[in-house]
């Protein structure tokens, strides 16, 4: 037991002495790391060789120059990520995030998440995720394309269907994969379907793949909830961001019959104790750049705090759904002081560890992002496989088959949880499944 243990501590370390400063890659790690050490007793063959050390290194990292010129003329010059995380279920597979916070140890992070999440949809998936601290804030359409045009000329060498498979994330949307495919087109010849999820309905992209994360977040919290014999019906729900993960939730919790009261953006929080009115929220948020403090001008019932957390509005249920630790120990307290019962995470490890310690200590239902939120992922898996078929499936079907996903991720942790020991924590249960799933298969492939 203590060799596991000291094993374990000194894997992590080795990975902070690695991969110095990559502070949010480090807390990814050793969330991961943790969990492993009933896993690893059973499965002493995934020790020597070292797989967890293995899944901690990526296969590839590729870091860019992007030049572009803004709508004055002058030159502009970001920096580009491609980060091939793990090849060993698939072709990497993982989205872009343009956002001025992104660096290596932030594209590292979400990457290993990505493998974890990936191997959990059970679909033929590797890990990856790019990006760049290009900031769309304030950009022109113009500027915007210009810039993706220049982002795919150095990584298109570096992708295809059967390698490497973009999608969106924070900044990329439907807009952005159209431009960045179109690059990809006129630089190879190939209309390769393949190789980009999350495309424009008419020309090879898959319905639901847009609502699949919130959706998806949404699936994952009902079970959750039925495992302790609850159901959605009646929950009052918190969904922080209002973006397109935050919207597809808001949709799905309140057909569910949940009254979702707040939603927020990074200016601060909207509460409408009525429940949150969706196509409001969507006309202030996708035409353009409306802050959510127009919806509390505009609903006279409602009302906006400027900064604050939105934690602090009381609820049963909780999705966070807009970035990286944006829930911290003292929201998580007070979430579950205010009697929050579940919790489930639609953005990439947007709970701290001690958020994460607060909802285990208190017994909170908490899903971690690798698998409440790996429905957008499993969605792209789908849109693949329409590509490869020459096929499109109907909205129904595409969504039954998104909501199976869920709940066999929920199945899968919550078995997993109960055999090494801690029965409820799924957090433990994502990463055995994960690890072992990536694990097996680097192992059956010989040393790689
Ligand atoms: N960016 C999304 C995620 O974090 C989706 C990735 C994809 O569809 O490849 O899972």
């Amino acid at each position: 037991m203590s060799d596991i243990h000291a094993l374990i501590g000194g894997m992590y370390d080795d990975v902070v002495r690695r991969n110095p400063g990559e502070t949010e890659f480090h807390q990814a790690v050793r969330e991961v790391v943790e969990s492993l050490v009933p896993v690893l007793e059973r499965h002493p063959e995934h020790l020597d060789p070292n797989a967890f050390e293995r899944i901690c290194e990526p296969e590839r990292q590729i870091i860019f120059r992007v030049p572009w010129q803004d709508d004055e003329g002058r030159w502009r010059l970001n920096r580009g990520f491609r980060v091939e995380f793990n090849s060993a279920l698939g072709p990497f597979k993982g989205g872009l995030r343009f956002h001025p916070s992104v660096y290596l140890g932030i594209v590292k992070f979400l990457g290993f998440e990505q493998v974890f999440k990936n191997a959990l949809t059970g679909m033929p998936l590797g890990g990856g995720k790019g990006g760049s601290d290009f900031d769309p804030k304030g950009r022109s359409p113009d500027e915007v394309m210009r810039f993706c045009q220049s982002f795919m000329t150095e990584l298109y060498r570096h992708i295809g269907e059967y390698t490497d498979v973009p999608a969106g994330d924070i900044g990329v949307g439907g807009r952005e994969i159209g431009y960045l495919f179109g690059q990809y087109k006129r630089i190879t010849n190939r209309h390769e379907s393949g190789v980009l999820t999350g495309k424009g309905l008419g020309w090879g992209g898959a319905v639901v793949r847009t609502e699949a994360t919130g959706y998806g977040a949404a699936y994952f919290t009902e079970e959750m909830l039925l495992s302790r014999g609850r159901s959605m019906g009646g929950q009052t729900a918190v969904v922080s961001g209002s973006g397109n993960v935050a919207i597809y939730a808001i949709q799905k919790l309140t057909q569910m019959g949940a009254t979702v009261v707040a939603c927020s953006d990074s200016d601060g929080y909207v509460v409408d104790e009525r429940g949150i009115d969706l196509e409001l929220v969507r006309e202030i948020k996708e035409s353009g750049r409306g802050r959510i403090s127009e919806y509390a001008d505009r609903v006279s019932h409602a009302h906006h705090v400027s900064g604050g957390s939105v934690w602090d509005v009381a609820c049963t249920v909780a999705i966070p759904s807009a970035t990286e630790n944006e829930l911290d120990g003292r929201a998580a307290t007070t979430l579950v002081r205010n009697g929050c019962i579940a919790v489930a995470e639609g953005a990439n490890m947007p709970s701290t560890r001690d958020a994460v310690k607060v909802f285990t200590e208190a017994g909170t239902a908490f899903g971690p992002g690798k698998a409440a939120n790996a429905g957008g992922v499993a969605t792209s898996a789908l849109e693949m496989q329409q590509n490869a078929a020459r096929d499109s499936w109907t909205f129904d079907r595409t969504e039954r088959r998104l909501h199976e996903i869920m709940r066999d991720i929920h199945a899968s942790c919550f078995e997993a949880a109960q055999e090494y020991g801690e029965p409820g924590n799924l957090v433990l249960g994502a990463n055995a499944v994960g690890f072992l799933r990536v694990a097996d298969a680097m192992n059956a492939q010989g040393l790689v």
